[in-house]
């Protein structure tokens, strides 16, 4: 399992930093999910290893456009793929609205199956009940979209053992419905003792794969060999939190405890708290401390304002036309959040700080392209 971030800044693409989207390799097939779709993901995409192709599933955290906006351009895009077949989208209540609204208006039409499985949020969201009404009494006319109802929890388990792995949405905190994404990987086969194998005499050929998968082998010279002798026990699979935007996503905590990787958002440094939580977003401070919550094993944070700068941006910057760019950073219209104030010496490196001082667990700043393979169970 390997997740590829493709775009790791909040609002707007810029040319330093993509807007979110983030793909998964998903174990044991060559299947990709991809969480969250902004504007320019395909060619984030066309820039790093994944092939767009292999996306199978399509998970949206919430629907503000620098999680959305990249996605008709990429459904057009992957219907001139000949391998296309069908593709799954997750999301809250209205995401079927919306594609189908920018296809038909677009006159543009996809050439695969495509697929809706629309979150109703709960009050946990605290969505108008009348937009709920109205939108649901025009979903059961579509076949394809399937609408499930959040549990009073603030859970839904979306998917059960497809790739090898399960998928729960939990409700968390931002200023529109908002889910993060749990994906839960089946139990792995037991470690197979090779030198136990040895010691008994006998050598290993082909019949190993037979005794992995937990089957009894007898040997051309009679010898019975039951899989228990040679195979551990079963080991837990992985556990992986992937959160959209929010300012508090305690929701998660009984679904991601001991989880091996935990994606949380952090838009702002701790000395902007007042103003990250007026905009539903978080800091070190609340990454961490959920991820101490979790007993997460690694944290991993991403959807950084693009006031904070990569070490690559700047040393490009110095070397690269840096009035230039720093004219074109500046946008005024906005999606989703506040527009950020341009500074050139703070970089990622501030946040990083903030975090390990407030954890001894592995961080990461997850920059474009950064890429975390995540570790088997030993
Ligand atoms: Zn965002
Ligand atoms: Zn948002």
């Amino acid at each position: 399992m390997e997740l590829v971030f493709l775009g790791t800044g909040s609002n707007n693409p810029s040319p330093h930093r993509g807007a979110s989207s983030l793909a998964l390799r998903v174990s044991g097939t060559s299947n990709i999910y991809l969480f969250d779709c902004g504007e320019g993901t395909q060619i984030q995409i066309q820039r790093s290893a994944i092939r767009a192709s292999r996306i199978t599933k399509i998970f949206i955290t919430h629907l503000h456009g620098d999680h959305i906006f990249g996605l008709p351009g990429l459904l057009c895009t992957l219907s001139s793929s000949p391998s296309m077949s069908s593709l799954i989208l997750y999301g809250p209540l209205g995401l079927r609205e919306f594609i189908e609204t920018t296809l038909r208006l677009s006159c543009s039409h996809l050439s695969f199956n495509c697929e809706f499985v629309e979150i109703i949020p709960n009050s946990y969201d605290g969505i108008d009940e009348t937009f709920i009404k109205t939108t649901i009494e025009k979903q059961e006319k579509n076949e394809r979209c399937r609408i499930v109802n959040i549990h009073e929890d603030g859970s839904y388990h979306l998917i059960s053992n497809e790739d090898n792995c399960s998928v729960y949405a939990v409700s968390i905190k931002h200023r529109v419905p908002t889910y993060g994404f749990i994906i839960v990987e089946n139990d792995l086969p037991g470690k197979f003792d090779i030198k136990k194998l040895q010691e008994s005499g006998i050598k290993p050929g082909p019949f190993c794969s037979r005794l992995k998968l937990g089957e009894t082998v007898t040997l051309d010279d009679g010898r019975i060999l039951s899989p228990t002798d040679y195979v551990g026990p079963s080991r837990p699979g992985r556990r992986l939190v992937i959160l959209g935007d929010c300012s508090d996503a305690s929701n998660v905590i009984p679904f991601a405890q001991q989880c091996d990787v935990l994606v949380h958002e952090c838009t702002h440094d701790d000395s902007l708290h007042e103003k990250a939580i007026d905009f539903g977003h978080s800091t070190p401070s609340i990454a961490t401390l959920l991820a101490e919550r979790c007993d997460a094993k690694c944290l991993l944070l991403n959807h950084f304002s693009q006031r904070y700068k990569s070490k690559t941006t700047i040393e490009s910057n110095t070397i690269e036309n840096k009035e230039n760019l720093n004219k074109k950073h500046k946008r005024e219209d906005d999606n989703d959040d506040e527009e950020d104030e341009d500074d050139d010496d703070v970089t990622v490196d501030l946040l990083l700080e903030q975090a390990k001082q407030r954890t001894s667990r592995p961080v990461f700043i997850a920059d474009d392209f950064f890429t975390y393979t995540i570790p088997l169970p030993k």
